[in-house]
């Protein structure tokens, strides 16, 4: 449920119909961003080139845990303007790359900040920082350079969580930079779902944070980083997989490039180029 106006660019424009097929949702950290938080030099004209090729049947989305100020911070200009949007937060907020609309109702925020408190609070190792939030908790283990895994202290996160009484209000995930704390009820596929207004959906993605989106989907990519969390919760749902290069794409099946972060989201685009235009 949306309990916010969207940003008005982002609002029925005449532009995603009907020759527009497919809303893609692309993740940043470990899927557009490599490890270092950047995408290699030598990587932007192809990636630019590719996703040039499929604007005239995709709206381009970030899908991304992070906010406004993290995507203004580290992704270039040339990548940032062939975006439609950004689903931020995820998808607990929208932007059009200036207003930031939260879609998340007014008292579950001002839960959601109450909860940050108390966490933050209890100052639990291995936290280097939490992040500007509107209507979410994310705790960074890491930056660019250092830190730890978020995995390590994802448990004691989710203990505290239910220790504090927010069972059943929230849900606990995480990137593979920071754990998340997500309202229940939102994440990156309905978000996506809610912006593609009726077009089919794509998610690329590497971290358990993208579970929903990769999992409900048209088409699910991931890129060989993918994290054994993600994988494992795949594989539980008994969902089938394939290679990129196996044949003929089918509706609900996910797919997992041979390739890392950037370099797979320029293969997927391509893919869907050359396989999944009608
Ligand atoms: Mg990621």
């Amino acid at each position: 449920m949306v309990y916010a106006p969207v940003p008005l660019s982002l609002q029925d424009s005449g532009d995603s119909i009907p020759e527009k097929q497919f809303a893609v949702g692309i993740d940043l950290h470990g899927t557009l961003l490599d490890d270092r938080w950047a995408i290699r030099s030598d990587l932007m004209d192809p990636l630019i080139g590719a996703m040039d090729s499929v604007l005239d049947i995709c709206n381009i989305y970030v899908c991304s845990g992070n906010d406004l100020t993290f995507i203004e911070k580290y992704v270039p200009t040339d990548v940032r303007k062939r975006f439609k949007g950004y689903i931020l937060e995820t998808g607990c907020v929208l932007s059009d790359g200036f207003e930031e609309a939260i879609l998340v109702h007014a008292d579950d925020v001002e839960d959601i900040k109450k909860l940050e408190k108390a966490l933050w609070r209890e100052g639990i190792p291995n936290v280097r920082y939490f992040a500007r939030r509107l209507a979410t908790v994310s705790m960074f283990t890491r930056d660019e350079k250092e830190g730890t895994r978020p995995e390590e202290i994802f448990e004691r996160v989710k203990e505290l969580v239910r220790h504090i009484g927010y069972a059943r209000k929230v849900y606990v995930t995480h990137s593979n930079v920071a754990v998340d704390i997500i309202p229940v009820g939102y994440d990156k596929f309905t978000a996506l779902d809610y912006a593609a207004k009726g077009l089919g959906t794509i998610g690329i993605a590497d971290s358990l944070n993208d579970s929903h989106l990769i999992l409900n989907a048209t088409y699910g990519f991931v890129p060989r980083n993918a994290s054994p969390a993600l994988l494992q919760l795949i594989g539980g749902e008994g969902r089938q997989t394939a290679v990129m290069s196996s044949s003929d794409p089918t509706p609900g099946e996910i797919r997992i490039s041979d390739r890392e972060s950037t370099e797979c989201v320029i293969e997927v685009l391509r893919y869907i180029d050359e396989n999944l235009r009608h």
